[in-house]
């Protein structure tokens, strides 16, 4: 069975990968389609269409965008967007502008807490200037004061822990209304972590359109479950390792099996989005 994966970052965000690199790691593991879903950034995409033209992979535009409710995180993952329409790109820029004035009050936090990572540390790791919580959990794991990436977030970065500080917030339905003008899929990304089932009536009346069935986070009972949201809410099913290359220790790519005519099902969304547009 043809197999793909619609969820992994580059280093135009907190993945380890270029975007060539990840097209290449995909066709060494046999998958056939691939999609780039970088935080707050649209920039890899071209790159890795090219890649995926010469190695035969075919790679589907996305994005992941961050988005607070209540103490909870939501990401919406954002398909077949019109990545290049200027908007978009000064809303993104908006987007970081608002990581990195809550990265300098992070790294300040941390300093008081008596763990000094400067900027200049976390920017090395950051070569694209999107900086995430997880660069900076790398840095304290090299400088030893935690002895993993899952203690960095258990016990400094996560909501709730001394070095959380929260970044100017924007709701989830801020994101897909966001989504949809730039002609893109919304899509609830690994609903298992937000843990906010409550919110998807909503957010389907905002306009969601599909949700992340299989993630790297989904057992098999939770893959069940989210089938059936999906069913119930008429959603699209979706899936995808959330590959950040070897910035987590183990390497995802590979690990979700996501068959490929889920891809199948995301394209008739897209068209349906294009004939629509070209209507108006
Ligand atoms: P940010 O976008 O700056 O809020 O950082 C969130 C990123 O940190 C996510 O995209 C994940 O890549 C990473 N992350 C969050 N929680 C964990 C965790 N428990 N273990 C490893 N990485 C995590
Ligand atoms: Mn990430
Ligand atoms: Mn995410
Ligand atoms: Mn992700």
């Amino acid at each position: 069975m043809d197999e793909i994966d619609l969820h992994i970052h580059t280093v135009y965000s907190d993945g380890t990968y270029t975007p060539a690199e990840a097209v290449h790691k995909a066709k060494e593991i046999g998958l056939v389609a691939i999609s780039i879903t970088d935080h707050d950034s649209v920039k890899g995409i071209d790159e890795a269409i090219e890649a995926g033209r010469e190695a035969g992979i075919e790679v589907v535009p996305g994005v992941e965008m961050s988005s607070d409710v209540d103490k909870d995180e939501i990401h919406i993952l954002g398909y077949y967007l019109n990545w290049r329409r200027r908007e978009f790109l000064s809303k993104l820029d908006f987007f970081q502008k608002i990581r990195m004035e809550r990265n300098e009050r992070l790294l300040r936090r941390l300093k008081q807490l008596g763990m000094e990572v400067s900027f200049d540390e976390v920017s090395q790791l950051a070569p694209k200037g999107v900086i995430s919580r997880l660069h900076i959990a790398r840095c304290m794991v090299k400088k030893g004061y935690v002895s993993s990436i899952d203690e960095a977030f258990e016990s400094w970065l996560n909501p709730g822990k001394p070095a959380y500080v929260e970044r100017v917030r924007v709701s989830p339905f801020e994101v897909i209304s966001l989504i949809l003008e730039t002609e893109g899929i919304p899509v609830f990304a690994h609903p298992f972590l937000s843990k906010r089932d409550d919110l998807i009536p909503k957010m389907v009346e905002a306009g969601l359109m599909g949700i992340e069935v299989y993630h790297s986070a989904h057992d098999e009972s939770t893959v069940e479950h989210y089938k059936k949201v999906a069913r119930k809410f008429g959603l699209l099913i979706t899936g995808g390792s959330d590959c950040h290359g070897e910035a987590k220790g183990e390497l995802l790519m590979g690990k979700v099996h996501v068959p490929l005519s889920i891809l199948w099902e995301l394209k008739k969304a897209r068209d349906k989005i294009a004939r629509k547009i070209k209507k108006i």
